[in-house]
Parts: structure tokens; C-alpha cells; sequence
């Protein structure tokens, strides 16, 4: 049966490159755990969707004025951003860490970042820790607006260090992106999947609906493994 014209698509912005979440395949398709776990639920709940890849605060701020109706980006479920949005319930456990060059044997620990460059993810946790710590251990905050802009700082050397989430680090250092953690993770917030506060309510609970189905059919499961391998 041939969906009606006036059938509403959900517009849903993320992030540009946070792998294994969402990225771009050797296609330009974006996949990820993020993606595929919003097709597995818009396909179990039948409801139309547009992904826009407007970067991680970009979509934040698209999403607090209206301009779409969802975020998934690996979105940690804050106090502070609960003011603002609704959250569907939690899908992933996340936490930041730190990660240098892989050849850089000095900076192991937050004490050596004295003196020296950091770069961060603008509006992101990891941002705002490392704001939270940057005068006790008196390193200075280089912002970008996406993971590989920071990476590649830090690959260049103008930064010795940067702060991301764990999940997307290990993934990315299993990649061989260049990085090596050193520290442990600090306590995460899990992600959850946004809307603005008090709008888009039948949309936020067959996001909720679909994952329970999801996660009761195993295929949630399923696609963590497919990014993360077994056990994740
Ligand atoms: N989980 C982090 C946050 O919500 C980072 C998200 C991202 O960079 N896409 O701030």
C-alpha cells in the first residue's frame, strides 16, 4: 500500500563522523549503529524518516529551535540537556576518555597535560569535562566541530591530547585511526535518542516501543555485535 502524500517524515539530525554510531560507508551511505538502529525501529513502528548530517551541535541546536524533529548522535542523556529535551530510554552506556598519538609515550596521565593543547568536540561531555579539569592540570581547550578535525589535530601534533567517548575511541584506535587511549573512562552518561521538550511525543514513544522490540527479538543485540563484536 502506497504511503498517503501528506504522510509526515520525521527529519533527524546527528552527527558527521562518529564511528561505529555514524559514519559514512565507501558508498556515502550513512550507516552505523545510530542509523540502522533508527531504520530497525521506523520499519517496526512503519513510520518515514530523513537523516541530516549536520554535526554532533549543530543537530543539538537544529533540534532546540525546531528545525528537526529528532536527534541520534550518541546523545548522552544529561541533567542539564533533559531541561531542554525529551529522551527516549537509554540504548548504550558511554563515558569519555582521553586519547594521544599512538607513538607518544610522554602524556599518559592528565597531570602531563600541563602547558599544552587539547582538543575537544564543541557542546559535547567531552567538552565540558575537559573544561571542568583544564585549570586544575592547566591545559589549554582547542574546540572543533567534529571527531576527525580532532583527531587529526592531535595527529599533527598541535594538540597532545583529546577527549571523545569511549566507545567511539576504541573503535576508532581498533581501526588503527593513529590514537592510543591512556587513561581510564570517567563515569558516562548512556545515550538516548532526543526530541525537543513537549514536541514530537508519538514519535519519542515508538522510538521507546521499537527498541523494546528490538531488544526482545535480539536484533538490537545483533547490530551492537555487528559494530562491536561479540560480548559488547
Ligand atoms: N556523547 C557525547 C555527548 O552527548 C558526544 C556525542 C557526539 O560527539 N556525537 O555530548
Amino acid at each position: 500500500e502506497a504511503a498517503p502524500a501528506s504522510e509526515k517524515v520525521y527529519q533527524i539530525g546527528t552527527d558527521t563522523t562518529f564511528a561505529p554510531f555514524e559514519f559514512q560507508d565507501v558508498n556515502g551511505k550513512y550507516v552505523g549503529i545510530d542509523m540502522e538502529l533508527m531504520e530497525a525501529i521506523a520499519k517496526d513502528q512503519n513510520f518515514k524518516f530523513e537523516i541530516k548530517s549536520l554535526g554532533f551541535n549543530a543537530a543539538v541546536q537544529a533540534l532546540e529551535s525546531n528545525q528537526v524533529d529528532g536527534v541520534i548522535a550518541g546523545m548522552s542523556i544529561t541533567n542539564e540537556r533533559k531541561q531542554k529535551f525529551d529522551f527516549s530510554d537509554p540504548y548504550f552506556d558511554s563515558g569519555v576518555i582521553m586519547a594521544v598519538r599512538e607513538d607518544n609515550n610522554e602524556v599518559t596521565n592528565y597531570e602531563d597535560l600541563k602547558g599544552k593543547k587539547v582538543a575537544v568536540k564543541t557542546g559535547t561531555e567531552g567538552y565540558t569535562f575537559a573544561e571542568s579539569v583544564s585549570s586544575k592540570y592547566g591545559f589549554t581547550i582547542v574546540p572543533f566541530d567534529d571527531s576527525s578535525q580532532m583527531y587529526d589535530d592531535v595527529k599533527t601534533g598541535n594538540s597532545v591530547a583529546c577527549f571523545d567517548d569511549y566507545p567511539v575511541l576504541a573503535y576508532g584506535v581498533k581501526q588503527k585511526n593513529g590514537l592510543k587511549t591512556v587513561t581510564d573512562k570517567e563515569k558516562g552518561a548512556s545515550y538516548g535518542f532526543a526530541v525537543s521538550k513537549g514536541q514530537n511525543k508519538e514519535l519519542l514513544e515508538k522510538f521507546n516501543a521499537g527498541l523494546t522490540n528490538l531488544r526482545a527479538n535480539g536484533e538490537y543485540q545483533k547490530l551492537l555485535d555487528k559494530y562491536l563484536g561479540k560480548n559488547a
